[in-house]
């Protein structure tokens, strides 16, 4: 994993990265279960959201490339469901009722964790006319960066944490230009504020 921290390429979408630093970050709400999951849907009303930002990379068909530090990742959590009681084997025969309410407490709620990373276009000033919107490429500590922040998010929302202190930092950039909301995803959809939203 030390490795992959310090890779300064980014990668597209990284998906065994995202799910594998969360699994490490979020075990430690066990016995509650926690889902990660991707989406590109709109989302139902009712579930909690964490937005953040970080510095990405993005790239073109058109061999153009370009960082942004307004790469934004809106994520939406909310319990789905019980586990399934487990059913308490009693093979030590005559120990008696084991206490109803601690093992259901053991058995832990199921929990989703969607996510979804907004795109930018390339910019007609290099002579492209691509009007998809390119995926980002998040660099690994970005990954990791956002991935902490939404649990302590969780922490204190589901869990009674104490208030966290987020990680404000970026990966470093100097960006040559302004930032071009016609061309970014997350401001078409008014959701690239610079300010978290809770
Ligand atoms: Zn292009
Ligand atoms: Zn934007």
């Amino acid at each position: 994993m030390g490795s992959l921290s310090n890779d300064d390429t980014p990668h597209l979408n990284m998906i065994q990265y995202w799910h594998e630093t969360f699994e490490q970050i979020f075990e430690d709400f066990s016995p509650d279960e926690w889902r990660l999951e991707p989406t590109n849907k709109p989302m139902p009303k009712g579930w909690r959201t964490f937005k953040d930002s970080a510095k990405v990379k993005f790239a073109c068909d058109c061999d153009n490339s370009w960082t942004s530090m307004k790469g934004v990742v809106i994520f939406w959590f909310n319990k789905i469901g019980d586990k399934p009681e487990v059913k308490q084997e009693k093979d030590q025969g005559d120990s008696g009722d084991s206490e109803a309410g601690a093992s259901r407490r053991e058995n832990g709620s199921v929990y989703s964790l969607r996510f979804r990373l907004y795109g930018q276009k390339c910019k007609i000033s290099e002579g492209c006319d691509n009007e998809e919107f390119q995926n980002p490429k998040w660099y690994s500590e970005e990954v990791e960066k956002v991935l902490n922040n939404v649990h302590k998010e969780i922490g204190e929302v589901f869990y009674g944490f104490p208030k966290p202190v987020m990680d404000e930092n970026r990966r470093r950039g100097r960006p040559r230009r302004p930032h071009d909301s016609s061309r970014c995803q997350a401001c078409q959809e008014g959701q690239c504020s610079s300010n978290r939203s809770r």
